[in-house]
């Protein structure tokens, strides 16, 4: 009952993540996916998305002063993306952990940037950087209602 009450007042860590064009493209969706289901965070959100280019804009807006932007939007709205929302404790640095450095070439072996890119510029995969981004990337990503509420039968086997 503790439990219950504890996960019900606190705000559990969720973050976005994101197959982009290429990933979808290449297909490597499964691969990925599977990835975050193995190691053991709770997803919550799913869906496969043609990206108009102002919210592609609004994600990135943080780097809309740099000369790729330009790039970097005509990319992301090159195909549809699968779109993700993955709930856990210390899920937003994890996940960051799981996909690897921002150039392909220098993410470890392992990762899924290191096993599976070698661009910048084609690095299939997004990942928040802050528990705040993960709240407000899933807010513009996903309409209300398209998160599902659920408990995994894993759990107890995953949190003590
Ligand atoms: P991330 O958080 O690791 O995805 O990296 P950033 O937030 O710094 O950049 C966002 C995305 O912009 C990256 O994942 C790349 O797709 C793209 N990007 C960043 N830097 C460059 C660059 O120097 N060249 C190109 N072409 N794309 C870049
Ligand atoms: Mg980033």
């Amino acid at each position: 009952l503790l439990r219950k009450i504890f996960f019900f007042v606190q705000e559990v860590e969720q973050t976005y993540i994101m197959i982009k064009p290429d990933g979808v493209q290449r297909g490597l969706v499964g691969e990925i996916i599977s990835r975050f289901e193995k190691k053991g965070f709770l997803l919550k959100g799913l869906k496969l998305f043609q990206c108009p280019k102002d919210l592609a804009q609004e994600h990135y807006k943080d780097l809309k002063e740099r000369p790729f932007f330009p790039n970097l939007i005509d990319y992301i709205t090159s195909g549809p993306v699968v779109c993700m929302a993955w709930e856990g404790d210390g899920v937003v640095a994890s996940a960051r952990k799981l996909i690897g450095a921002t150039n392909p070439l220098q993410a470890e072996p392992g990762t899924i940037r290191g096993d599976l890119a070698v661009q910048t510029g084609r690095n299939v995969v997004h990942g928040s950087d802050s528990p705040d981004n993960g709240k407000r990337e899933i807010g513009l990503w996903f309409k209300e209602g398209e998160l599902a509420q659920w408990e995994s039968v894993q759990t107890p086997w995953l949190i003590e």
